[in-house]
């Protein structure tokens, strides 16, 4: 009989690395997890927008909420607004909130809308979180249990505050032991897997299953086990980023969702956290050159955050390569986090990723090593059919961009759509994407999303929309009225990060 995996070595100790360790070492107690990070080596140190899920990845490792809270400067995300992405004029916004539309036949609702609320936004008609982001407000009170809202949400974070939180807890609570050393190479077992890593003047670390959390290096599924890099540049134009943090006056409110505005030849990201904005901007090197990209930004922070000094801001230069893996989990080595792959920060879909490998490995840990086998071929068959429906959903976003600029015309350029992509638009003139569309259970951009970025966008409704149902109609006004209970149950985001900071416990006096 094969021995059990008892052993796992996580390489990394970015996001991925201490998620990593910190699922499977709260999941599968039975198991030894060691995490082994370059004191030299940075991490990449942005990633500040979740996704929903995080709040179950959070309870199911035992990090209370208003811990993670307070510790990470993290604040509530109900969503994306997006400005400017249709035709660039000042009016030019939409929404793409976590909260899906009521339930029901989408073609019954889209005619309930069209007759009760036709002036409204999608967003704004299907769901209160509309209304309750515009106005700032917590998707949650604070007398809620943990992780529970009135709405659909996730996080806002200080991506190194999490990194250091998850460490924190990994070691402190959960049994993980930490090296810090570079790995330097590996040392192959008989039949290609690796038996150990090599660690720089610090010996070996020898495994049953390791873990690339590597990042960009991709030192193992790229380096020992050589997995073929797929390049998605040809559909995912964008290539660079400038990251800043802008402080903020003290009591300014607090956005409720990211905001992505788009610029001639990219977007800017930013992300209200209760002590400053994290803003960025995000380029195709292609079409703009990072001097131009910075006044790009610069002018952005001088328009929208008030009180900020753009000419003192020092932005970080990141340039990042766009695609994945061809596949992620080769002999006894899974790629989790940037070393799989990386498509733009549009949407938030790194983080998540992550947390659906883990859960994936978690819920079908292989027994021992011929088990990984059929598991790696399963699992690579469902995260390839994941990073395509991520390409495809990213560029949604651009291809029914209306902007002229020379980056937003050769977005469109058909050579440049996956064909799946141009299936479905065809598809969706006649017939609203609906969850048959999206059938994996776990879907990270749903039928729900799509629908918001179509209409938001401006999408044309089928042409031939049936009679709505009272239950319909009943269901759009019902969302009215929900809205304007909510306007008055739920507290403003500033008023709740407050409450919570005064709410914390004294942490021990240091001895003198
Ligand atoms: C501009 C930008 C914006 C982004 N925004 C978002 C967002 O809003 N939401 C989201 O979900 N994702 C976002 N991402 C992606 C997100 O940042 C990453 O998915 C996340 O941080 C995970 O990174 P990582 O842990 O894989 O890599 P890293 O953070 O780079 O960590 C790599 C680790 O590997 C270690 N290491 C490397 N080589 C060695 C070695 N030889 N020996 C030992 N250790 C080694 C390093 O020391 C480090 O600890 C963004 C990415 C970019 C580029």
């Amino acid at each position: 009989m094969e021995s059990p995996i008892r052993q796992v070595v996580i390489v990394g100790g970015g996001t991925a690395g201490w998620l990593s360790a910190c699922l499977l070492a709260a999941r599968l107690p039975e198991l030894t997890v060691t995490l082994v990070e370059s004191p030299n080596i940075p991490t990449i140190g942005v990633g500040e927008g979740t996704w929903p899920t995080m709040r179950e990845t959070l309870a199911s490792i035992g990090i209370p909420e208003a811990e993670f809270l307070r510790e990470c400067d993290a604040a509530f995300k109900q969503g994306s607004r997006f400005d400017g992405w249709v035709t660039g004029a000042g009016d030019d916004t939409y929404l793409h909130p976590f909260t899906l539309p009521p339930l029901g036949d989408l073609r019954e609702l889209l005619a309930a809308w069209q007759q009760v609320a036709p002036d409204q936004p999608f967003a704004q008609a299907m769901t209160p979180q509309g209304a309750v982001c515009a106005a700032g407000l917590a998707p949650r009170q604070r007398a809620m249990p943990d992780f529970a809202g009135a709405l659909n949400y996730a996080y806002h974070l200080d991506a190194g505050k999490f990194a250091a939180l998850l460490m924190r807890h990994a070691t402190g609570r959960l049994g993980v032991r930490h090296v810090s050393a570079e790995v330097c190479g590996t040392r192959a077992a008989a039949n290609g897997d690796i038996a150990a890593v090599l660690l720089r003047d610090a010996g070996e670390l020898a495994g049953d299953l390791f873990l690339d959390c590597t990042g960009q290096a991709a030192l193992l599924i790229g380096g020992h086990c050589q997995v073929d890099w797929i390049d998605r540049s040809d559909v995912s134009f964008n290539d660079r980023a400038l990251a800043a943090q802008v402080p903020v006056e003290p009591g300014s409110p607090i956005a409720a969702q990211t905001v992505g505005t788009a610029h001639r030849a990219g977007w800017i990201w930013d992300i209200a956290l209760p002590t400053r904005r994290g803003i960025g901007c995000v380029y195709a090197s292609r079409f703009l050159d990072d001097d131009a990209a910075e006044a790009v930004l610069r002018d952005y922070i001088a328009a929208k955050v008030p009180g900020a000094d753009a000419a003192t801001i020092q932005p970080r230069r990141l340039a990042f390569q766009t695609g994945h893996r061809a596949r992620f989990w080769q002999g006894n080595c899974l790629a989790v986090g940037l070393s799989a792959g990386f498509i733009e920060p549009l949407e938030a879909s790194a983080i998540v990723l992550i947390e659906l490998s883990l859960r994936r490995l978690i819920e079908a840990f292989p027994a021992d090593r011929a088990a990984m086998e059929p598991l790696s071929r399963r699992f690579n068959d469902l995260f390839r059919q994941r990073w395509d429906r991520i390409v495809e959903f990213l560029k949604l976003h651009y291809v029914l961009s209306r902007r002229t600029e020379p980056y937003w015309l050769a977005q469109r350029d058909p050579a440049t759509i996956p064909e799946r992509l141009t299936e479905s638009l065809e598809l969706w003139r006649h017939l609203p994407p609906s969850p048959r569309d999206f059938p994996d259970f776990e879907e990270i951009f749903p039928a729900a999303s799509q629908q918001y970025v179509l209409y938001g966008m401006g999408f044309p409704l089928p042409s031939r929309l049936p009679q709505p149902s009272g239950q319909a109609l009943a269901r759009i006004s019902e969302v009215r009225d929900r809205a304007r209970a909510m306007q008055a149950g739920l507290p403003e985001n500033r008023s709740y990060f407050a409450a919570l900071a005064a709410s914390a416990p004294e942490r021990p006096a240091a001895a003198s």
